[in-house]
């Protein structure tokens, strides 16, 4: 068969072969948060995901967000509707379908079961689930009905408080992972750097109380370390210390419920100094202008709400409520069932009350510990209809598949803070045989003979609902339709006036609440975490998730348990040893991780992985920690315990498969991530400044006649190790993802990598820098002169380029490169279909035998120049990013001309924390770094005087042993 090429005759009028289309939508299961975004659309097909200024994310998208177009494209996706018969599911057709579903919704045993849901979505599921006579649950695994519960409690405000961290000179955190994977980790990571921009001449101190170092956690300036669950005891004992000192009508009111948790009184069950909780307590109550966080999901445990309540009162005593916490105006998530409703739902299941289940955006089969149940009760029941679009684990146990669109193909609206609205659009029409959800249950309505549904579809739905308000709120509008244009242009729009701070008076239920004081524990204590990679377990089919290093331990497409060295010593433990992990609900066996990052009566498992369906790269990856737990939940909201269980360890004693991705914990002080004391950083700042131009203005760099000579600048003080940069680059550039075997043999394909070292501090703890690591195209590079066919030469711009067609493939730059950024193609990589839709055409996809690495985004350089060029004019700044500066939620990275003297990137790289990587070797890079700055007493090298490397965080070497 041949195919031919038929030009358009009447080309549509948003397509233009070869140029990039945007459009504005809203990524509502992106993760954590909801997202406002532009995707990049190509002749149809989209390609890029990047954040929408317009939104709290400030243009911005974490990594796991950005991988969404993994997910759209992902090739396990159910392509149709399908139906079950003796053995497995068979293709049917969708009226035969809806037909079928649609006799089976009785009213009053029906169930329809998604994920939460705020906007017009919520009214019309209400809507529907009335006209049907079915019961509608919203649901999300790691939900927050904790944290809204506490502040109920304590003003009558439910809700999500909006956190300013921007605004504090003093940051605490009980263990929230607020920078990876908690709340809105991109807009609140924007903030956080805020209140750290040390070129500001502030620096906001952070303290960490938690078990455990997470992404979060690793940022901090300052560990105090706590038992699992202990969190909200030590808060009421620094609340209470902070009243003493602080006093005031707070203070007052909550003198009998502060005063029997004193320092003393709480040290023994948390397990920690009372002079540290003395010393947090002086420096909160010294702050002008404090934050404390709550505990996040790795932190919730039986008793979370008086946890979060025990912080809410903390910060009230701080004078925090109504400044940097203001509650009731946070982000929204919408209605959401705890894990307390889920068993209910369970026993009404198992009790037969229940023939239809429908589950829409929801994958509970997985997300549920498997204690509550769900499977066993949900295979039990007549009726299992999934509408998800990808065969997880729920769908799998379905006996109808009514497969949805993949939300970048659907209509949709979203409230993501009080009075603020966004609108989704599809940005590409459906890949596979799919329909919009709503369609499909206005379809079933439509099927049982009892719609109450005017309109034949969502889309008219929604625009029915948004043309009346539109209507409602001015009385002698412009036509509706130039509204939704210029909406569905911007994204977003204030619907209603901001609410004014609801006045956060304290409750009598609050001011007179009985806190509990825990019976103190002895041996291992459990904490399950989230991931900025997989999240709930979302991410997981997804490639470039599974292949980017976790923050804290730098593995990949697997579990680990995290132990402390101390904790693994008896046991003869090292990393990569096989450790099963017991509790009285379960049993799992991973890696272990060794990592002093966590208290030594603490283990750690990460959430996410342990997929028995969800597709390729999912399924049999890690295990599945929700085994551990045993359903516990939290008295007051219904949360589940993530952390508390009582827990056993055993060695295997075999070697499990744990591919880590960083050589080294430290880096042997040879000026790889530079660390410098915040009293020096503010002292230097406006005084004294590197000059490292005058070795990047060396005319060796780029041709003199040329008005460019590109270079970066990454600030390690904003670098959070996010990884967010990394997912943009691979989107970008179309690199591939090698898989477990691959990476653990250093053969990984990441143009990027970030390094997390560990610095000593004074005190014998230690401070964590991360460091993006990625070609520094330097000025007097190594790799080109070694190379025998000039595949690596130099731009007249000052790029080191590679000529894929001219590279031979003999390594000889990667062996030379000090930096250790250059990639070989050791295989040609696979993009099964559709997967292969989402290459950008602007980059070539490299075979087996080419050398590759970081061009500039060579290709946007190109575009920018052209336009630029078509108005006369040089490139500058604001023309164009790349696509790892665009990407980073905190802009720790500045991309441009060194020679434009007006340039961002200029002006940074003279900074007084400017310094050049391995700068002795003088290969002139063009990446400037700036030091990160730490409030620790940092110890004075990562070397002592004997030339010994003093690694602050575990011994070993993995990667290395690896083959890195
Ligand atoms: S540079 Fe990369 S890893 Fe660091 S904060 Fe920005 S996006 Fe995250």
């Amino acid at each position: 068969m041949s195919d031919k090429l038929i030009p358009y005759l009447v080309p549509p009028e948003d397509i233009i072969p070869g140029t990039n289309v945007e459009y504005a939508t809203l990524l509502k299961n992106g993760g954590p948060e909801q997202l406002g975004l532009y995707a990049t659309v190509r002749d149809g097909r989209v390609i890029k995901l990047e954040g929408n200024p317009r939104f709290p994310n400030r243009g911005r998208l974490s990594a796991l967000a950005q991988s969404a177009l993994q997910d759209l494209y992902d090739p396990d996706r159910i392509p149709g509707p399908r139906g079950r018969d003796a053995d497995g599911f068979v293709d049917a057709d969708w009226d035969e379908a809806i037909a079928a579903v649609a006799g089976v919704v009785a009213p009053g045993r029906t169930v329809l079961l998604t994920g939460p849901v705020t906007g017009s979505a919520a009214e019309f599921y209400a809507q529907w689930a009335e006209a049907t006579g079915a019961e509608w649950i919203a649901w999300e695994p790691l939900g927050l009905e904790a944290l809204s519960t506490a502040h109920e409690i304590a003003f009558g405000i439910p809700g999500i408080p909006s956190y300013e961290i921007h605004r504090a000179d003093r940051i605490v955190s009980f263990g929230a992972d607020f920078l990876g994977t908690w709340l809105a980790p991109v807009e609140l990571a924007a903030r956080f750097a805020d209140a750290r921009n040390v070129e500001d001449l502030h620096h906001a101190k952070f303290t960490h109380v938690g078990p455990r170092l997470s992404l979060t956690g690793l940022n901090a300036d300052e560990w105090i370390s706590v038992r699992p669950g202990t969190e909200g005891i030590v808060a009421l004992a620094v609340a209470s210390e902070v009243a003493r000192r602080k006093g005031g009508g707070a203070a007052a009111r909550l003198e009998d419920v502060l005063s029997r948790f004193t320092p003393a009184t709480v040290a023994e069950h948390a397990g920690v100094e009372p002079a540290r909780i003395e010393h947090l307590a002086d420096e909160l109550a010294s702050a002008n202008s404090p934050i404390v966080l709550p505990p996040g999901i790795s932190g919730q445990a039986a008793g979370s709400t008086e946890a979060h309540l025990a912080v809410t009162l903390l910060n009230l005593v701080c004078g925090a409520i109504g400044t940097t916490v203001r509650p009731g105006v946070g982000p929204m998530r919408g209605i959401s069932a705890s894990a307390a409703t889920m068993r209910n739902l369970v026993e009404r299941m198992e009790s037969g009350a229940i023939d239809t289940v429908i589950v829409a955006g929801a994958n509970p089969v997985y997300g549920l510990p498997k204690s509550l149940g769900f499977a066993e009760a949900y295979a039990g029941i007549a009726n299992r209809v999934s509408l998800c679009s990808h065969l997880d684990e729920t769908a799998a146990a379905s006996n109808w598949l009514l497969p949805a669109n993949h939300e970048l193909e659907s209509w949709g609206d979203a409230e993501i803070r009080p009075g603020i609205w966004a609108v989704a659009q599809p940005v590409m029409r459906p890949l596979f045989d799919t329909r919009q959800a709503e369609d499909v249950l206005l379809s079933i309505a439509a099927a049982t003979g009892r719609s109450s549904f005017e309109v034949e579809d969502w889309k008219s739905w929604l625009e029915a609902a948004w043309r009346a308000s539109y209507a409602q709120a001015a009385p002698d509008p412009a036509p509706f339709e130039d509204f939704w244009f210029e909406l569905l242009q911007a994204g977003a729009v204030q619907r209603s006036a901001s609410q004014p701070d609801p006045a956060p008076t304290l409750a009598p239920a609050a001011a007179n609440y009985r806190f509990n004081l825990p019976d103190p524990v002895s041996g291992l204590t459990l904490t399950t975490f989230a991931t900025a990679q997989f999240y709930d377990g979302r991410g997981a089919n997804r490639s470039w998730m599974q292949e980017l290093p976790d923050a804290v331990s730098k593995a990949v497409w697997n579990s680990w348990v995290e132990i402390h060295p101390a904790t693994a010593e008896p046991l003869g433990l090292e990393t990569g040893d096989l450790v099963e992990v017991r509790t009285s609900a379960g049993s799992v066996t991973a890696p272990a991780f060794l990592y002093e990052g966590i208290r030594p009566d603490t283990i750690a498992l990460p959430l996410g992985q342990g997929h028995t369906q969800y597709g390729r790269n999912a399924q049999g990856r890690g295990v599945n920690a929700l085994d551990l737990l045993d359903g516990t939940v939290d008295g007051r909201s219904g949360a589940l315990a993530f952390a508390g269980a009582s827990v056993e360890i055993t060695a295997v004693g075999r070697r499990g498969t744990l591919a880590i991705m960083q050589g080294s914990d430290s880096d042997l002080g040879r000026e790889i991530g530079e660390l410098m004391p915040v009293d020096d950083a503010l002292k230097a700042i406006g005084g004294h400044h590197v000059d490292l131009r005058e070795i990047l203005e060396n005319a060796w760099d780029s041709d003199p006649k040329s008005p460019y000579r590109w270079g970066m600048t990454i600030d390690l003080n904003a670098c959070t190790g996010c990884g967010a940069c990394v997912t943009a680059c691979y989107a970008e550039n179309n690199i591939p993802a090698v898989g477990e075997e691959l990476c653990a043999q250093g053969r990984e394909m990441s143009w990027i990598q970030i390094m997390r070292y560990f610095e000593q501090t004074e005190d014998d703890g230690f401070q964590t820098v991360h460091v993006p690591v990625l070609c520094q195209h330097c000025g007097d590079a190594p790799c080109e002169p070694v190379c025998p066919v000039y595949a690596a030469y130099h731009t007249a711009e000052g790029l080191n380029a590679q000529v894929y067609n001219r590279c031979v493939g003999t390594r000889y730059c990667a062996n030379n490169c000090p930096y250790k950024v250059r990639r070989f193609n050791w295989f040609t990589y696979e993009h099964p279909y559709p997967l292969n839709l989402q290459l950008n055409p602007d980059v070539t996809v490299r075979e087996t035998g080419v050398m590759e690495k970081c061009t500039f985004c060579v290709q946007r350089i190109n575009r920018a120049k052209l336009d630029a060029k078509a108005e006369g004019r040089h490139v500058q700044d604001g023309d164009f990013q790349t696509a790892c500066m665009q990407g980073c939620p905190t802009q720790a990275i500045v991309f441009g001309n060194l020679k434009d003297p007006a340039s961002a990137v200029s002006k940074i790289a003279k900074g007084a924390r400017a310094y050049h990587m391995l700068g002795e070797l003088n290969t002139r890079p063009a990446i400037t770094y700036l030091a990160g700055v730490s409030h620790a007493r940092l110890a004075q090298s990562g070397h002592d005087e004997h030339g010994e490397d003093n690694e602050a965080a575990g011994d070993h070497d993995p990667a290395a042993e690896a083959g890195h």
